[in-house]
């Protein structure tokens, strides 16, 4: 990885974008990108669409999506204490004591979702499955009054972490899913800059995904591709309590995971992986029986059905404040991608 890619990459990991609430990171990718590909714009809902013209009349799509899981203020109470609603899927009992940051009309506010203390709790308490309805935002108001000059009902939240490189080249960051999807979409746009390829190239940041992949949906519809393929994160399985025989045998660090099953165009997959085998990437294997949780699912059946793929980056510990990847992972999708395209404009 290039180290202007790394710096970009840390720079949207350290970014806030709930679904609906995408522009910090579709502004930064939009920043990096315009010195390398030619076309940039931004739809209705916010995706970015940014292409370069090939030779022929192909066109293939690469998509990532740029939003992330967050909450939203739902209610505030007399004391100034906030309460929420989650976008996308979060796990509520993750959530006690974690720093947040509301998205306000006039800047950012800093919060904790607030616990009662253990000496405190009941027996019955210490197990409890918690619903958002149980948690609150203190963001150190006196009253209603105090709060709602910081902050409105509708303001997006997003968890507060820092992002670290641990050993191996592994980032534990808030929202790995899916901003190395991004960081991949900007690493081919880097490589292609100077190619002439023979199939016009749409590199798509899309919004909205973790509430139904509906960025997904209008751009694909949109553009229609001859080929798309989405770029996302993957459960790894490489720690304790997952389990290869139910999940597939995924590791960090292990490449680019090509995932297969009915989302899948089979042409692509081999196109995939024998780019992969003759340019020495390293890649993994996925069953997928199903329409995927990620933007593939739509890109598919958008128009009268797109050719459409997808590969994975391993991340363990997928929508917690803190998920795993490997930047070797991103280094081989980036590679794979850009010889893909290669490959394309020469067949
Ligand atoms: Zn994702």
């Amino acid at each position: 990885m290039t180290q202007s890619l790394n710096d970009f990459l840390i720079r949207i990991l350290n970014a806030h974008s709930p679904s609906g609430s995408e522009e910090n990171v579709i502004s930064l990718f939009v920043d990096f990108i315009t010195p390398y590909i030619s076309e940039i714009r931004i739809d209705a809902l916010g995706n970015c669409i940014a292409s370069k013209k090939g030779t022929g009349n192909r066109k293939i799509m690469l998509m990532a999506h740029a939003d992330e899981i967050g909450l939203m203020i739902n209610y505030i109470d007399d004391r100034g204490f906030l309460y929420f609603k989650c976008i996308g899927g979060l796990d509520c009992n993750l959530l006690p004591s974690r720093q947040v940051s509301i998205l306000g009309e006039n800047g950012t506010v800093t919060g904790v979702i607030g616990k009662k203390p253990i000496h405190l709790m009941g027996q019955d308490n210490l197990n409890k499955s918690l619903q958002p309805e149980d948690l609150w935002i203190d963001i150190g108001v006196k009253d209603k009054a105090e709060a709602e000059s910081l902050v409105n009902i509708g303001d997006v939240v997003t968890l507060l972490s820092n992002t670290n490189i641990l050993a191996n080249d592994y980032i534990i960051s808030k929202s790995t899913d899916d901003r190395v999807g991004i960081a991949i979409l900007a690493g081919v746009a880097q490589n292609i800059k100077q190619l002439s390829l023979g199939v016009d190239v749409f590199l798509v940041a899309s919004v909205q995904e973790e509430i139904g992949a509906r960025g997904a949906q209008v751009a694909t519809n949109a553009i229609l591709p001859d080929e798309g393929i989405a770029i996302d994160v993957t459960h790894a399985t490489d720690y304790p309590t997952m389990s290869p025989i139910k999940d597939g045998d995924i590791s960090l660090g292990g490449g680019v995971v090509i995932p297969f099953g009915p989302n899948m165009n089979k042409c692509i997959n081999i196109s995939l992986m024998d780019t992969a085998k003759t340019n020495g990437i390293p890649f993994q294997k996925e069953a997928i029986a199903g329409p995927t949780p990620t933007d593939a699912r739509m890109i598919q059946i958008a128009g009268a059905g797109i050719r459409t793929g997808l590969l994975s980056i391993p991340c363990r510990y997928m929508h917690t404040p803190n998920e795993i990847i490997s930047v070797h992972d991103v280094d081989s999708a980036v590679s794979l991608l850009t010889e893909y395209l290669k490959n394309a404009s020469a067949t």
